[in-house]
């Protein structure tokens, strides 16, 4: 059955989306889906790190359900909406600074980026933004031009957006040592290179005075799961500060406790002009967010912000019901106990597993956890996703590197992480015979 449902799929549905498995789902639960035959699979991906809280958390169905049922649209151009107002109150504590007060609602993580590179040319006045070299801030017309990962996400798609200047992430110089010698590591010296880049591109490149912000995903996800140094990320502070430039983090994949703690700036203790959220903020339902202070975010008109959907009402219901699970069940504890098994395990074993050609790089913050394969065969992460998926797990690959990217929910037990472990092991034995 599944066969013919994907056929009529891929007949009907446009060419250009691509998809990692030819899987037909039709239900989810925690941690793992169930394709139309009934077949379940381990579901490492979370669909692209948004059902944080599991599949179909009761407390959020619940949730849903009930605003389903009680108001559904209340138009932000029209109206104030309950779900909303809550929302910002259980937000506010849990900001990055308490600056960091005032919000606009989105629906999709493209659209809150958007959202907060229009803010800072407005606020400042200048057009340049400063992106990083295999970010991914999304796939339409404006963010087309803020993404670097890959060269399909703008390739024929031109002119893309004037003003856009690509400076280099923290990953080169990280890949450099480690395959030299990971035992002489050394992340201060690759932040400091880094920051050296960033300014010969203020220099030659988008004057700080023609620069309105800088845009950076503060861990990398699409384009490698990668952790900048810390003095990389409070550089960038210190430079923005300098020059008046704004400093916006894209935590749409990062963020709602995705590393181990509620966003992925709070590792480097840094304050944010203008923050970006998305996916894991509403467990599912289309949401999205900028934050920023109120006297940044009030230079816009009144008019010049909002939708029809914008901060949609089940929408903000079901992250009211997410912000209660991650209380009610400890999930950044749990995120970072099940990050810690994942770890030990994958550092012990994998090694091993892999002929003398390739070196390993296990890396990430919490549960965004990247392996990539120095040295592999081109197509040696997807054979290994393709070993996964015979296992009935699923798993992601990144950008354009060996890289392979567990996302599991981050309520998964100990029992479940077990089994994902001896999954992926497995895997990899498999794809290097
Ligand atoms: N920014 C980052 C860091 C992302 O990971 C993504 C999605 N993968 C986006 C922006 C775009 O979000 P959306 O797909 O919801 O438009």
């Amino acid at each position: 059955m599944s066969a013919k449902l994907a056929q009529f799929g891929k007949r009907h549905i446009a060419r250009g989306i691509g998809r990692s498995t030819e899987l037909v789902i039709e239900k989810a639960k925690g941690t793992y889906v169930w394709s139309v035959e009934g077949k379940k699979y381990l579901d490492l991906t979370t669909g692209i790190g948004v059902t944080n809280t599991g599949h179909c958390h009761p407390t959020v169905v619940k949730a849903v359900q009930d605003q389903a049922a009680n108001l559904s649209h209340g138009q932000v151009n029209i109206f104030f909406q309950k779900p909303m107002l809550d929302l910002i109150e259980g937000l506010k504590p849990k900001m990055p600074h308490p600056s960091l007060d005032t919000f606009f609602f989105w629906n999709s993580g493209s659209e809150a980026v958007e959202a907060a590179v229009k803010l800072a040319r407005h606020a400042t006045k200048k057009q340049n933004i400063i992106v990083f070299q295999g970010s991914y801030h999304g796939r339409t017309m404006g963010t087309m031009a803020l993404t670097t990962s890959k060269t399909v996400y703008g390739k024929g798609f031109g002119p893309l957006m004037p003003g856009v200047h690509v400076c280099s992430y923290p990953y080169f110089q990280q890949w450099a040592c480690h395959k030299a010698d990971p035992t002489k590591f050394d992340a201060e010296w690759c932040g400091q290179e880094a920051l050296h880049q960033l300014d010969l591109v203020l220099k030659q490149r988008s004057d700080p005075e023609d620069t309105a912000a800088i845009l950076i995903e503060p861990v990398q996800g699409e384009g490698g799961y990668v952790v900048p140094p810390k003095n990389f990320i409070t550089g960038l502070r210190e430079i923005c500060d300098k020059h008046n430039i704004l400093l916006i983090f894209d935590e749409v994949q990062s963020g709602f406790g995705r590393t181990g703690k509620m966003f992925a700036v709070e590792h480097f203790g840094v304050r944010p002009d203008i923050m970006v959220m998305a996916k894991g903020i509403a467990s599912g339902y289309p949401l999205s967010a900028i934050v920023s202070t109120k006297e940044l975010m009030d230079t816009q008109p009144p008019g010049s912000m909002g939708g029809t959907y914008s901060g949609n009402a089940i929408a903000c219901a079901a992250a009211n019901a997410t912000l209660q699970v991650f209380k009610d069940e400890n999930i950044l504890e749990n995120c970072n106990a099940r990050s810690e098994q994942f770890f030990s395990t994958l550092k012990a074993k994998i090694p091993a597993l892999l002929p003398d050609n390739i070196k390993v790089d296990i890396r990430g913050l919490g549960l965004m956890i990247g392996i990539e394969f120095l040295d592999a065969p081109k197509g040696f992460a997807t054979a290994v996703a393709n070993e996964a998926l015979d296992l009935d797990t699923i798993v992601l690959t990144t950008s354009i590197y060996e890289t392979l990217r567990l996302i599991p929910p981050l309520n998964i037990t100990k029992e479940e992480t077990d089994l994902a472990l001896e999954k992926i092991v497995a895997s990899i034995e498999a794809a290097a015979k």
